[in-house]
């Protein structure tokens, strides 16, 4: 587990691409595997510390923005466990790039929609938000026009 406590450190988890600048936390975590994971949350939940999830910080709404509390980042959870050709689908921990993903997949023909249009987003981030690219918009819409 690495621990990031001095302001300098911290100060990165306190933005994303909004322009919120009230952002405070004492702490920053970053588990390396799942057992870390718990081990944090138990932690602050034992403790009564808000905690907030961080991910790439892409997100525009401030939503990965602690107001006071802990920071639980998933930067270090980034290994793709599993992609099922046969049944298009993937096990992947929350820290993937999706950039990294979309390349994984492409050595299969395989394509993951419901990105954003910020590759660097982590698949936690997308998921979280529901976050979508307006290429699946874009299909959405010519699918409900051609149903018309
Ligand atoms: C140039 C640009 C283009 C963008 N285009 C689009 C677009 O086309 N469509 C769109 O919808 N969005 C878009 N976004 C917004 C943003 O990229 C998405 O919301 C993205 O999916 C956020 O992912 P992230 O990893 O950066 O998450 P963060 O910004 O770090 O976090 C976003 C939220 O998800 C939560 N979260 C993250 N990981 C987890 C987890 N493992 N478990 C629980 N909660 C979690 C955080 O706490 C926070 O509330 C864009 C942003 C930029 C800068």
């Amino acid at each position: 587990m690495i621990i990031k406590t001095s302001k300098e450190e911290i100060l990165p988890y306190l933005e994303d691409t909004s322009n919120f600048k009230e952002g405070s936390a004492e702490k920053v975590f970053i588990p390396q595997d799942e057992k870390e994971v718990f081990e944090v949350v138990e932690f602050a939940v034992k403790n009564k510390l808000p905690f907030t999830i961080s991910a790439a910080g892409t997100g525009t709404v401030a939503g990965r923005i602690p107001k006071e509390g802990v920071v639980i980042s998933t930067e270090k959870l980034d290994k793709i466990i599993d992609i099922d050709i046969k049944n298009k689908t993937a096990v992947l921990q929350s820290g993937v790039v999706i950039y990294n993903f979309l390349n994984e997949i492409k050595k299969f023909n395989l394509f993951y929609p419901p990105f954003p249009t910020e590759k660097g987003a982590f698949i936690g981030g997308n998921v979280a938000t529901n976050a979508l690219e307006s290429i699946v918009l874009g299909l959405v819409q010519q699918e409900s026009m051609l149903k018309k």
